[in-house]
């Protein structure tokens, strides 16, 4: 990662992008980041498929980002269902594109794996993809973390101390879980500087600007919803244009709170809506 990113913290917006759906929709996902850059993010990341089904998108994305529009891009990388040689053909697809900075994440379990191959993969966690990635390469790594505690961990104190074993192996940056409720993200610093873990940690967020999409991303998430935000969307779910605009603004207040507690790297979820993302942007910086 350069070296601003991982180095200097404060007052860093960054946005989050997924690859097209479709093959042909490349230059849609060209304009939304042309659009993007005239932000000037300090720098964008890309998903990846689960199961690593999308990685040359997700390749093909990060390279536009950081050789044509020069902004740092973040490939994100999942491992649960890939091989070590998967892994190392992802590495040389970046490399070649001049893509150095990778989230390196498990992933979730793919439909596609029974218990053995489960158990039995590569990978047992984003912490051993890491270290994989520090030992056989000089990608800077970024990895991800719950303010409200990974859905599988037994305890809150026991994500932490993982979260800490991804630090120790090589993360340089962790960019955390949607959230909708400050006081969890408040909570979760403590107790990760607490725990020791002194990488920079960048919020993440997510505007909520249609009624759907809160279904989406909770169950995709587990994040909490607050009353307020549900409250929004009785009011105003069937409003296109009025649901948008108050879910930038609950995001635009969510960041503003941050930045008040001195939290001030924020990292977008675009969800490749650059309108949105400019509103909140203007309001925020
Ligand atoms: P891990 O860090 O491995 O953690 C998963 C679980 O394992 C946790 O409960 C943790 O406590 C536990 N654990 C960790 N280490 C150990 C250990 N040594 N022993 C026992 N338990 C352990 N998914 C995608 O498919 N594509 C994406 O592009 C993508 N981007 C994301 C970006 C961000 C910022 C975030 C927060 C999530 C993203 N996800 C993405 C979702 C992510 O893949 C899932 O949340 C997945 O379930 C966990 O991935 P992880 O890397 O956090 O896993």
């Amino acid at each position: 990662m350069n070296k601003e990113i991982t180095q200097t913290t404060g007052g860093q917006l960054s946005f989050e992008v997924f690859p097209p759906k479709k093959d042909d929709d490349f230059e849609n996902v060209y304009a939304l980041l042309n659009q993007l850059s005239l932000l000037h993010p300090a720098f964008i990341s890309v998903t990846y498929g689960a199961g690593g089904s999308k990685s040359k998108k997700t390749v093909e994305i990060a390279s536009y980002i950081q050789n044509t529009l020069h902004i740092p891009a973040i490939a994100h990388m999942t491992c649960v269902g890939s091989a070590r040689s998967d892994i190392d053909q992802v590495i040389a697809a970046l490399k070649e594109a001049n893509v150095n900075q990778v989230l390196a994440l498990r992933g979730d379990r793919p439909a596609w794996m029974d218990d053995a191959q489960y158990e039995g993969r590569a990978f047992a966690h984003a912490s051993d993809l890491t270290r994989y990635l520090s030992e056989h390469t000089d990608f800077q790594i970024a990895g991800a973390c719950y303010p409200e505690k990974h859905y599988e961990a037994v305890s809150f104190s026991e994500d932490i101390r993982h979260l800490k074993e991804k630090e120790e192996a090589g993360a340089k940056l962790l960019i955390s879980q949607l959230f909708f409720e400050n006081s969890s993200f408040y909570h979760f610093m403590e107790e990760a500087r607490k725990a020791g873990i002194t990488i920079p940690i960048h919020a993440g967020i997510m505007p909520i600007t249609t009624a759907k999409q809160l279904g989406t991303t909770v169950t995709l998430s587990g994040s909490s919803v607050p009353k307020a935000l549900s409250d929004l969307i009785a009011t105003y779910g069937d409003h296109p244009e009025d649901m948008r605009k108050a879910g930038v603004d609950y995001a635009v207040r969510q960041i503003q709170d941050l930045q008040a507690h001195g939290f001030l790297d924020i990292h977008i979820y675009s969800m490749n809506k650059p309108k949105s993302t400019r509103e909140i942007i203007e309001a925020v910086r």
